[in-house]
């Protein structure tokens, strides 16, 4: 039976919104849950406390309605369900999609997103096994976007370079990339990455928070093996590998960190304007996807010009999930992060 039609072509960009259980530390020194997740009509209501000139204290509320809005209880299971699952198969007809976290630092974006490259490698290798996708290989690679700087993290942090073609093509010189054939080899190379993103030793304060890290998955199909018999010319270079489809996964810089704009510290200033720059870039960029913009800001920041070819073209899907902590302490952050995904969707 044919796919449902909802199923079969997921919307060019869908914003959800994960709310993570507060902690025992939190609970502990008394951090109130100030966030109601109302999942049956994909709201999300905070709880603002406020004080006034004469210092009663009164409650603001704070409605936002996204495409799914998830309460603690959900499982990354169902995330990847709601999210990343419905892309897969697209990939495998041309199809480019990108999947951002956004969030303040500790609001659950690495929780969120680690899983689900694996999640999605173990459906990519299933449609592989497929006879007419015999010929298809999965190529992963993985880099982080620091400062204004670019590093392979599976290649002891090397340096690299963008650099973009005459046809606009935006291309990471040199980046290391692994062809991948079973789920554990996507597990170990998520392993490595997160290692090389915490311990980075090129920056004296070298920190993750501070960065965006990219996995990024190439469907390639590789041309047939030669058939015994048929001789190869000697110079005849073997043809190219073709791409079909691209995901990337994308863990943002913690969304509190465009604002260290007015910290005493120059380098932690500059990289905070970058992150700030770069988040907003982000959000225009998927803003115009939807809109008849003929210009789309991707030269605005690092970040949306290294993903380019995902925001591109009729094939380019989109998903941002926006992790919100519960907490009292961290309302106004988390306020901040609705805002945006508000503005995305
Ligand atoms: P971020 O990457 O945004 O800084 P993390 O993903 O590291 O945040 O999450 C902060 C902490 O909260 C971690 O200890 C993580 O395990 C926990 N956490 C985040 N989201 C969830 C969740 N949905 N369920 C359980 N624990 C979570
Ligand atoms: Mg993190």
């Amino acid at each position: 039976a044919a796919a449902p039609a909802a199923l079969d072509d997921p919307p060019k960009i869908r914003v959800v919104v994960r709310k993570r259980p507060s902690s025992k530390k939190e609970r502990e020194r008394g951090d109130e849950d100030v966030v109601d997740v109302v999942a049956k009509v994909n709201t999300v209501v905070v709880n603002e406390e406020k004080v006034k000139v004469d210092l009663t204290k009164y409650c603001e509320r704070h409605a936002f309605k996204f495409d799914e809005a998830l309460d603690e209880s959900v499982s990354n299971e169902a995330v990847y369900q709601l999210t990343v699952g419905p892309l897969v198969r697209t990939l495998f007809r041309s199809g480019r999609a990108s999947c951002f976290a956004y969030g303040q630092t500790g609001s659950g974006k690495t929780y969120t997103m680690s899983p689900l490259p694996i999640r999605a490698s173990a459906d990519i290798f299933t449609f592989m096994a497929q006879p007419q996708h015999r010929d298809i290989r999965l190529c992963v690679s993985c880099f982080e976007i620091y400062g204004n700087k670019v590093f392979d993290l599976l290649n002891q942090r090397k340096k690299l370079n963008i650099l973009e073609d005459g046809k606009k093509k935006v291309c990471v010189v040199g980046l290391k990339e692994f062809e991948v054939e079973v789920v554990e080899g996507v597990k170990a190379l998520i392993e490595e990455a997160g290692k090389q993103r915490s311990t980075g030793s090129t920056a004296a304060n070298s920190d993750s928070s501070r960065s965006h890290s990219i996995m990024q998955f190439a469907l390639k199909r590789f041309p047939a093996a030669p058939v015994p018999g048929v001789v190869v010319r000697r110079g005849e270079e073997p043809p190219e590998p073709k791409l079909v489809g691209k995901i990337s996964f994308i863990d943002l810089a913690g969304s509190e960190r465009g604002a260290d704009t007015f910290d005493n510290n120059r380098q932690t200033r500059l990289e905070g304007a970058e992150i700030n720059k770069s988040l907003l870039a982000l959000k225009e960029c998927i803003r115009a996807l939807d809109s008849d913009a003929r210009h789309v800001p991707f030269r605005g920041s690092k970040l949306t010009a290294v993903l380019r070819d995902s925001f591109v073209g009729d094939q380019a899907r989109t998903v941002m999930i926006a992790n919100i902590s519960p907490c009292s302490s961290s309302v106004e952050h988390t306020l901040n992060t609705l805002r945006y995904a508000d503005r995305v969707k």
